[in-house]
């Protein structure tokens, strides 16, 4: 298919306008399968198949953290930058690429060396393609031996549109390219776009990763279940509140001032903190690598040492400690 006619058809789709939004911030949950006449009308069965593909199941909030913290904090780098800039859809223009450059030549050192200097252990989630244009970033990112790569895609595709065979391929190659470049096996998932298709656990457990997360039932880490059977898998859960990309940017309707949007990250930290519980947050290097962005994410990360009994960890540390805390191993 020819880049004309590919455009032309998911214009044809309607699509274009959903694809496009989700160039800045990621794409919203669309349902993935319409069952059988008018929702009111639904039988029993056709509710509760639908909503059971995935469910939380049980909490896997451990009753304390290591060293007695009073909550632990995983930040995570979405390093999306030319996927999400315009190659995920072949909607390919050079401006917007040029921005996802930036990603790996300017925000992601910036970030790294934030992050050694305040020795918080932090979580790279890298589609394949990001790391495939500057494989840089790898030995960057594993210099201090602290941080953890792992997967988020392919070319960030929009795997709710994907066949089950298609999704599952360039899953597979996606974990491997990650695993040549950076010479270990990545552990973790989190999908593009944080959604599922009807296929993407399935997948996710098959191919064996310690955890998945992308999806939104809890502010706690949690046990996925499909199908009403507990899985074994361990979500640790996102959420938009707690995500960069969609309130710093400066063209959308919704933007933020990098210092307010810190004092909604530090009141969501404050509150976990509380409640024993966990704070995850979601960021772009391409996006909070700006420089007036690090002093906001600094600024933070200053809040949360000042408190104290904050447990820094990797999201494959914290998965593995979740795990044995609740007798899954
Ligand atoms: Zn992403």
């Amino acid at each position: 298919m020819t880049l004309r006619s590919f455009v032309f058809s998911f214009l044809a789709g309607g699509v274009l306008i959903a694809i496009a939004a989700c160039t800045v911030s990621e794409a919203p949950a669309q349902p993935q399968s319409q069952p059988e006449a008018e929702p009111w009308n639904w039988s029993e069965e056709t509710v509760r198949s639908a909503v059971d593909q995935v469910r939380a199941g049980r909490d896997l909030n451990p009753d304390s953290w290591p060293d007695g913290a009073k909550v632990a904090v995983l930040l995570s780098y979405d390093v999306d930058n030319e996927t999400v800039q315009g190659l995920r859809t072949g909607t390919v223009s050079i401006g917007p690429l040029s921005q996802g450059q930036y990603g790996s030549r300017v925000a992601l050192p910036r970030v790294v060396r934030l992050m050694n200097e305040k020795d918080v252990p932090s979580t790279f989630f890298f589609p394949a393609w990001s790391l495939k244009l500057a494989p840089e970033q790898a030995g960057l990112i594993q210099e201090s031996g602290k941080h953890e790569i792992a997967v988020h895609g392919w070319i960030h595709e929009l795997n709710t549109s994907l066949d089950a065979e298609t999704e599952e391929r360039i899953l597979r190659d996606a974990v491997e390219t990650l695993e040549e470049i950076t010479g270990k096996r990545p552990v973790g998932y989190r999908a593009p776009s944080w959604n599922h298709s009807p296929s993407t656990l399935q997948i996710v457990r098959d191919i064996g990763f310690l955890y998945e997360s992308s999806l939104m039932a809890d502010d706690r880490p949690y046990e996925l279940v499909q199908n009403g059977e507990a899985t074994g898998m361990v979500e640790l859960p996102v959420e938009w509140i707690l995500d960069d990309a969609p309130l710093f940017n400066p063209r959308g309707n919704s933007y933020m001032n990098p210092r307010d949007i810190m004092q909604v990250w530090i009141d969501e930290f404050d509150m976990a903190w509380e409640e024993g519980t966990m704070f995850l947050l979601t960021m772009h290097p391409h996006v909070i690598g700006h420089r007036s962005r690090i002093v906001a994410l600094e600024g933070l990360i200053d809040h949360m040492k000042a408190k104290g009994g904050v447990w820094f960890a990797t999201h494959e540390s914290a998965a593995r400690y979740v795990r044995a805390q609740a007798g899954m191993d």
